[in-house]
């Protein structure tokens, strides 16, 4: 399932290379394609709410269906398209896919916490707090409906500029998760200062759970950093009852992984499993009539 499409096709086309990757610059023009030629799609997989199973939420990730090559995964896109501008597009095309879903979600009445990733490059791009205002005005999408995940990585390449940038994204009211956390980067001086919501621990801790070399410790030294900064502590990547359980009895607010839920289309993610129905609230002056 990891293939890059048929090897045959590729072949043929004289795409194989000595690591079985495609040349970037191919991927590049092929990208630019799909971007117009709506090949590119958002998959939603559940985000569980370890205390009481309910559904809360979904991460957005983005799917590339070529039309001869099949499936391509984000491992071999997205890395080439943050090493040229393409991201910019795209990052803005899946947040806009995501405003326009969570505000249909919202009009079927359930209110779905849904992450986006942001890549570095487009969290630094000027007018980025910009675009995330227009993409939630223009869609109706609630605010505090979205979270934007960002690793640790982009946060800690420059620290001042993330800060501040982080708190205009506030000020709009969306809440930030520092992604992948725990791989290297935490500077734990630094971390206080980011004003963000939530920590993602890193699947690999997650897969640590029952292996050889123990990452427990880890895992419950991140939980606990988590509750006392206040901030909401997720897990990627649970496979296993184990792990699953492990998490739970270590109160992990909230786990994700193909344990519960790989990532699937809009058409297919289980609506009725959320707990959070949108409660009737006092009308807002610019909303009344659209929820
Ligand atoms: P990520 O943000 O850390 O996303 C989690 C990845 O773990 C996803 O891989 C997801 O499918 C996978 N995953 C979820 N549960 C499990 C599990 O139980 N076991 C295992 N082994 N894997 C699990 P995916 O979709 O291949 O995405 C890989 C990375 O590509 C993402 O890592 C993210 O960094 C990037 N990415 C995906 N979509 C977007 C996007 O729209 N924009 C940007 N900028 N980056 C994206
Ligand atoms: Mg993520
Ligand atoms: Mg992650
Ligand atoms: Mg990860």
């Amino acid at each position: 399932a990891k293939r890059l499409g048929s090897n045959q096709v590729r072949r043929d086309r004289g795409l194989m290379e000595k690591d079985d990757g495609l040349p970037p610059l191919l991927v590049e023009t092929m990208l630019r394609q799909a971007l117009q030629n709506g090949e590119l799609e958002i998959h939603y997989q559940p985000k569980i709410h370890t205390r009481s199973m309910q559904v809360v939420g979904a991460e957005a990730l983005c799917r590339w269906t070529h039309p001869e090559l099949g499936h391509i995964p984000p491992q071999a896109f997205i890395p080439v398209a943050e090493s040229s501008d393409l991201i910019l597009p795209i990052d803005a095309y899946v947040l806009r896919k995501v405003c326009e879903q969570g505000a249909s979600w919202m009009k079927q009445g359930y209110r779905v916490r849904i992450s986006v990733n942001v890549s570095s490059r487009q969290f630094m791009q000027d007018g980025f707090p910009q675009l995330v205002q227009t993409c939630l005005a223009e869609t109706g999408m609630d605010p505090q409906l979205i979270e934007l995940e960002i690793t640790e990585r982009t946060a800690m390449c420059d620290v001042d500029r993330a800060v501040h940038v982080l708190q205009e994204l506030r000020k709009i009211g969306v809440r930030i998760a520092l992604d992948d956390f725990g791989v290297g980067y935490s500077s734990l001086n630094y971390l206080i200062q980011f004003p963000v919501h939530t920590l993602k621990i890193d699947r690999t801790f997650t897969a640590g759970i029952q292996s050889a070399v123990n990452q427990t410790p880890i895992i419950g030294a991140i939980i606990s950093l988590a509750k006392s900064l206040n901030l909401s502590v997720v897990a990627e990547g649970v496979e296993t009852f184990q792990q699953f359980d492990f998490l739970r009895e270590n109160r992990c607010d909230e786990i994700q992984g193909f344990l519960f839920g790989a990532p699937v289309p809009p058409s297919s993610f289980q609506l009725s499993a959320f707990v959070a129905k949108l409660q009737p609230r006092a009308p807002q002056p610019d909303r009344v009539g659209e929820i």
